[in-house]
């Protein structure tokens, strides 16, 4: 399959989540397309061009709108009106909310972190009760490759990474965490996770050599690589090192390694910084993705951040999806 699409070996329908309360990362979402602050616009004006096709696959769409329609959304394909979205919540998060009376389908996760900036979780137990109070039956689940220094000089430990100035250093264990979480649990719930392989530096040349030894040291078990983290807004900024993009040479490797063993990439790119309005980044994503058709690629927040605002996503958005087939951007009003 070629270009921005996602399917997890056939098994997982396209879906992504939503928030944690700073310690789990719940996740919910299905597949979340943009949400844009500022223009008031109509539920529908979002939706890609080529909705059917994902329709078709029997996926639910779950986006979320901030600003005017506060709240995340739904189609329901074999309604009334399969193209106009429904409420499912109109809150800010999803984070404890009950789903279960207005999802009416098995919601895939396709964007889960399972643990914070400094490592932690509130464990695999408390995530299969929360998902299954969303209505969720499969997730995507991946760590941080990034960890929250508590620096000297700061009385308090910062528990995210905007908390403070302190910066962010890449952590490779977080895989490991991932890797034993889901071989300790019983088959019938290991079923329902779907593990990605994420630590490491995607500046480093090296981060290949990391990549194949997940995969040599837990054989069968990885389903995906990434969250990939490269522009990130302020996340970026605080890392250690060079500033990681989608178009790195260290990704080349990772992204056709990717596609011989059948492995999606989820990345974070930004398309612009915090102070400009314009797709400024966009050629990283692009680039990466034609020089990878083979690659199939999520591309989390569809190129934006927390504090990334871009006039012109829809229209970036609606243009990709013309070049590059399906595309399953989430966004994320709690993003770790
Ligand atoms: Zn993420």
């Amino acid at each position: 399959m070629r270009g921005l699409a996602f399917i997890f070996r056939n098994r997982v329908c396209p879906s992504r989540g939503g928030g944690y309360n700073v310690r789990i990362l719940l996740a919910v979402l299905v597949c979340i397309l943009a949400l844009f602050d500022g223009q008031p616009l109509n539920a529908g004006d979002f939706w890609p061009i080529d909705i059917r096709k994902i329709k078709e696959r029997g996926k639910i769409i779950v986006t979320q709108y901030s600003g005017e329609q506060p709240g995340f959304f739904a189609f329901d394909e074999v309604g009334e009106y399969p193209n106009q979205p429904f409420y499912i919540s109109q809150t800010d998060s999803l984070v404890d909310k009950d789903l279960t009376k207005t999802i009416r389908y098995q919601v895939t996760d396709a964007h889960l972190h399972y643990v914070d900036f400094l490592q932690n979780s509130e464990g695999v137990e408390a995530l299969l009760k929360a998902m299954n109070r969303a209505g969720v039956g499969h997730a995507m689940l991946n760590g941080l490759p990034l960890v929250k220094k508590w620096n000297a000089v700061d009385p308090r430990k910062p528990l995210y990474y905007l908390a403070d100035d302190s910066r962010t250093y890449w952590y490779s264990a977080t895989d490991i965490l991932v890797a034993q979480t889901v071989k300790s649990l019983p088959e019938a719930d290991r079923k329902k996770f779907h593990p990605f392989i994420c630590g490491f530096n995607p500046t480093d040349r090296n981060a290949i050599d990391h990549v194949r030894r997940m995969y040599e040291w837990y054989p069968d078990l990885w389903e995906g690589i990434g969250e990939i983290q490269t522009r990130h807004d302020d996340l970026a900024a605080l890392t250690y090192g060079e500033q990681a993009r989608a178009n790195h040479i260290a990704l080349d490797p990772v992204y056709t390694f990717a596609a011989k063993h059948d492995l999606p990439v989820c990345i974070h790119s930004d398309i612009s910084s915090v102070w400009v309005h314009e797709p400024l980044y966009l050629h990283e994503m692009e680039e990466a993705v034609k020089k990878h058709p083979k690659t199939r690629f999520i591309w989390t927040h569809a190129g934006i951040s927390r504090r990334i605002t871009v006039p012109s996503l829809v229209q970036v958005l609606r243009r990709m999806l013309k070049i590059f087939g399906s595309i399953f951007p989430g966004w994320f009003t709690l993003c770790m």
